[in-house]
């Protein structure tokens, strides 16, 4: 019996660790929430499938079963919320009607597992701590239990070993699982915040130097593979030092982000765009070649040159230099693009600024 025990708690900590493991791992939190709420409910369903199907017998005659579909129907209405809950019981409440047929004991059990369902989902949404909801939502789970039980052993022995059994084990499972999954959540939030930090540019939220470094070389050389064109567009603000200086840095900042803003309008989204530096920004655009990357740091230039900014009463025009480069057979990689597209940018600075200069084949086209 133990053994068996020990697999049903092994069933429901494998698959709890999985769906942990794959929340870690994909972007699950980019999701509705009704979306999450629905799967975790459906995920619920399945593990009180999986849990039914390895139920355990205590007593000799199987009059008397055990199992850890409580904890899961408890655990899908603390993290799901309500529809999570009600999905859960659902199909726990229909698979018990499966396996033994419609009679009067299995009604009996799914009708108070719906019912059990419902409650935790309403008490999940109780404006209390963490521990007091547990508690609150446990005596929930303890009373269906010894209703149930009641209901259908007429046998006091009976009642009182099932009813133990399940309210014990379920409450003090609960409590550790509980523990587990909510460092495990913690675990994932700081994982995914760090990744966005160590990525992303917390100014403009545009991709930082490093992740455009990593992308970009994922992209050359998907390019390179596809003898695809793939064109590289480096963006400097005309004279920033000077907003700065006439309007304050905070001003200068909201010239960054809208600049950033303009940029993402503009691309498609299988497009790299990346703060760089200061006041320097790339674009990598790919299926591009050099004469359409040119139409496009143009279209760029003149939205720029054109937007009025507008910050805490303060009207402002700003204008920015392009540099363009192609990739083509004699550059290596990264860096030999990149300093093709600076010295295109050095150019477009020194013959006067706002305007977009290709630098192609050590040529210079203005
Ligand atoms: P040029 O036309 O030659 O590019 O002149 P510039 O003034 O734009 O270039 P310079 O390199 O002399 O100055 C860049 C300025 O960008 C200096 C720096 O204070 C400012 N800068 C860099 N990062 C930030 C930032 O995050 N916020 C603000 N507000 N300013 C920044
Ligand atoms: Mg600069
Ligand atoms: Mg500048």
């Amino acid at each position: 019996m133990a053994l068996l025990l020990f697999q049903n708690f092994s069933i429901l900590v494998a698959v709890i660790s999985i769906t942990l493991e794959f929340v870690r791992s994909s972007k699950v939190q980019y999701q509705s929430v009704i979306m999450r709420r629905f799967v975790l409910g459906t995920v619920g369903g399945l593990i009180g499938i999986l849990l039914l199907m390895s139920t355990v017998p205590i007593n000799s005659e199987r009059t008397i079963i055990f199992d850890f579909r409580f904890v899961v129907m408890y655990l899908s209405a603390m993290y799901g919320g309500f529809i999570s809950s009600i999905i859960t019981s659902v199909i726990i409440a229909f698979y018990r009607i499966v396996v033994t047929g419609a009679n009067v004991n299995a009604i009996i059990v799914s009708t108070s597992i719906v019912i059990c369902g419902v409650l935790l989902g309403a008490l999940s949404h109780l404006k209390v701590n963490r521990s007091q909801k547990f508690l609150i939502m446990n005596t929930v789970v303890t009373i269906t239990i010894m209703i149930v039980s009641y209901l259908i052993f007429n046998n006091f022995y009976l009642f009182m070993v099932n009813s133990m059994m399940f309210t014990s084990t379920t409450v003090i499972t609960s409590y550790f699982l509980c523990r587990y999954i909510h460092f495990s959540i913690v675990n994932i939030r700081n994982y995914w915040q760090l990744k966005i930090d160590a990525t992303t540019d917390h100014l403009t939220e545009l991709a930082n130097l490093r992740e455009f470094e990593n992308r970009f070389d994922e992209l050359f050389e998907q390019c390179q593979e596809n003898q695809m064109p793939i064109s590289f567009l480096m963006l400097d603000l005309d004279h920033f030092k000077m907003i700065n200086d006439t309007y304050g840095h905070q001003t200068g900042d909201e010239v960054l982000s809208e600049l950033a803003q303009i940029l993402i309008k503009s691309c498609r989204s299988h497009d790299l765009v990346a703060r760089i530096g200061g006041e320097e920004f790339a674009v990598v655009m790919l299926k591009t070649d050099a004469g359409k990357a040119v139409d496009k740091a143009e279209e760029f230039r003149k939205a720029v040159a054109e937007k009025m900014i507008t910050y805490e009463e303060k009207s402002i025009r700003v204008t920015v230099s392009i540099g363009v480069a192609e990739l083509s057979d004699e550059i290596a990689d990264f860096d030999a693009l990149m300093n093709r597209a600076d010295r295109a940018l050095y150019k477009a600075k020194n013959s006067g600024r706002n305007r977009t200069v290709l630098e192609n084949h050590n040529q210079a086209k203005i």
